[in-house]
C-alpha cells in the first residue's frame, strides 16, 4: 500500500466506487460518511444503469462481487410507451428488443459497491469544513462535526447534492429548484398485486401523462436472483438487504398544483394521500395502483438540478457526481455519471500515487469530468422541461 492517501467524503454510488477502484490498485483512501450506517437513509428505489455504467462496475468491484450485482439486477425489456391517465397507449418512445437495460436496487447496490471495504469507511463523520495548506501544496484537513479531523493527499466531494465541499470550495456553483415536485411510492409485487399492472408496465419504464402538469412513472423491479440466495452464492460475507420484486412508482406536477409547497413538511401517509386526492379524475386502474402504495414508503422529492459553471483551478480538492452536477432525475443519468466520473477519477489517483504529478492528473480528469457531467446536466433539463414541465437552465 502506497502512503499516498485519499481523502472521500461521502459513501454513496460514487464515493463507494471510487473507493473500490483505489482498493484495487493499492491506493489508501477512506470514505468519511456523516451517516451512522450504510441503509440509515432510503434513497429512492430502483435505478437504471447504462451499458456504461455497467461496464464501470464490471471493472472497478472483484469478479464476484460484479457477479453478485449482476445476478441481483433486474432486466427488463427496453420499450418504452407513453399512457394517458385513462391508460390509453399515445405514443411508442422506444423499443430495442437486442438492448438489455439493467435496473438495481438502490440500496442493494450500495450494499455491492461497500462489501469489502469495512476497513476503508467511517461512519458517523459529517464534513463541516476542509483546509488546505497555504500554498496549496500540501495535504488537506477535513473538520468533521464530532471535532475531529483527517489529513490526507487528496479530498474528493462525493457528498451529493447539498455539497459542503462544494459551497465552501465553489460557492458561485449553485442549485436550483426545478419548479416540480414528485412523491414517491412503491408497490410489493405478488399475485394480488401483479395484476394491478398492465403489461405494458413490466417494460422498463412507462410515463403516463396527465392533464394539468400532472404526471406519473412507473419502473419494474425484478431481480433475476434473491439478493439473500445470489449473496449466499457468491459473497457470503455479503449481507444483502431483499427489497424483493416491487414496481417503483412517482406522481409528479408543476409545484404550484400542489396544496402545500414544500411537501417535506408532511408524513408519509400524509403524501399518499396527496397522490390519491390529486387523482381522483384518472382511470381506476391508476387509482388502485397508487392505493396499494406502501403508505411507510412514501417519500417526496423536490426536483433541482445544477447550473453549469466554468472550469476552475485545480487544486487537491477535487469533486464527483451529484456533489458538482446534480441534475434532473429525469434522464436516469446521475446515478451513471457519478460511476463514470469515479472510474476516471480512480485512474488519475492511481497513477498519482505512483509518482505522476498530482495537479495535472487531476486537471485532465476534471477537464473531462466537467463536459460529461454538465452535458448530462443539460441533456437531463431538457428531458425534464418536455416530460415534467420543469424550469429551464438559465442561458449560458
Ligand atoms: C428518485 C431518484 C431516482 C433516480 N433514478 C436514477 C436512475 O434511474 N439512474 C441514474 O443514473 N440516476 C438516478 N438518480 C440520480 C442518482 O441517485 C444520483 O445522481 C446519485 O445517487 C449520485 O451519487 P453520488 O455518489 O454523487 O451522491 P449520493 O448518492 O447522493 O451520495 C452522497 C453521500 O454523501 C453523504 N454526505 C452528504 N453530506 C455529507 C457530509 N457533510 N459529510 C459526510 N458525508 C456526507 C450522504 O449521506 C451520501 O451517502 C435518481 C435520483 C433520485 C432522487
Amino acid at each position: 500500500m502506497s502512503e499516498f492517501r485519499v481523502m472521500v467524503i461521502g459513501a454513496g454510488l460514487g464515493g463507494l466506487c471510487l473507493a473500490q477502484g483505489l482498493r484495487r490498485s493499492g491506493v489508501g483512501v477512506t470514505v468519511f460518511e456523516r451517516d451512522d450506517a450504510l441503509l440509515t437513509r432510503s434513497q429512492g428505489y430502483r435505478l437504471y444503469i447504462d451499458p456504461d455504467g455497467d461496464l464501470i462496475l464490471r471493472g472497478a468491484l472483484p469478479a464476484e462481487l460484479y457477479e453478485l450485482f449482476r445476478a441481483t439486477a433486474g432486466y427488463p425489456p427496453l420499450r418504452i410507451v407513453k399512457l394517458d391517465d385513462q391508460l390509453n397507449e399515445t405514443r411508442v418512445l422506444e423499443d430495442d428488443p437486442d438492448e438489455t437495460p439493467i435496473s438495481v436496487d438502490r440500496r442493494t447496490l450500495r450494499q455491492i459497491l461497500a462489501e469489502g471495504l469495512c476497513d476503508h469507511v467511517v461512519f458517523g463523520k459529517r464534513l463541516v469544513r476542509y483546509e488546505t495548506s497555504e500554498n496549496g501544496d500540501g495535504p488537506v484537513t477535513a473538520h468533521f462535526a464530532d471535532g475531529t479531523t483527517a489529513t490526507g493527499d487528496v479530498l474528493v466531494a462525493a457528498d451529493g447534492i447539498n455539497s459542503v465541499v462544494r459551497r465552501q470550495y465553489l460557492p458561485h456553483a449553485q442549485i436550483m429548484d426545478s419548479g416540480v415536485r414528485q412523491v414517491y411510492g412503491k408497490v410489493p409485487l405478488n399475485d394480488e398485486t401483479r395484476a394491478l399492472f398492465p403489461e405494458v408496465m413490466f417494460n422498463v419504464f412507462t410515463p403516463l401523462v396527465g392533464s394539468r402538469e400532472r404526471y406519473m412513472g412507473i419502473g419494474p423491479h425484478q431481480p433475476h436472483e434473491p439478493a439473500a440466495q445470489a449473496a449466499a452464492r457468491l459473497a457470503p460475507d455479503a449481507e444483502l438487504h431483499d427489497g424483493g420484486d416491487y414496481m417503483a412508482c412517482y406522481f409528479g406536477a408543476r409545484t404550484e398544483r400542489f396544496p402545500h409547497e414544500d411537501l417535506r413538511t408532511l408524513t408519509s401517509p400524509q403524501l399518499h394521500q396527496l397522490a390519491l386526492d390529486m387523482t381522483t379524475d384518472w382511470h381506476p386502474g391508476l387509482r388502485a395502483i397508487i392505493e396499494h402504495w406502501l403508505p411507510e414508503a412514501v417519500f417526496p422529492l423536490t426536483l433541482r438540478t445544477s447550473i453549469p459553471i466554468p472550469a476552475w483551478p485545480t487544486s487537491r480538492v477535487t469533486l464527483l457526481g451529484d456533489a458538482i452536477h446534480a441534475m434532473s432525475p429525469a434522464g436516469g443519468a446521475g446515478a451513471n455519471t457519478a460511476l463514470r466520473d469515479a472510474a476516471a477519477l480512480a485512474e488519475v489517483l492511481a497513477r498519482a500515487a505512483t509518482g505522476e504529478p498530482l495537479i495535472p492528473a487531476l486537471r485532465a480528469y476534471e477537464a473531462g469530468m466537467i463536459d460529461r457531467g454538465y452535458a448530462a446536466v443539460r441533456e437531463s433539463a431538457r428531458d425534464g422541461a418536455e416530460r415534467y414541465h420543469q424550469n429551464p437552465l438559465p442561458a449560458a
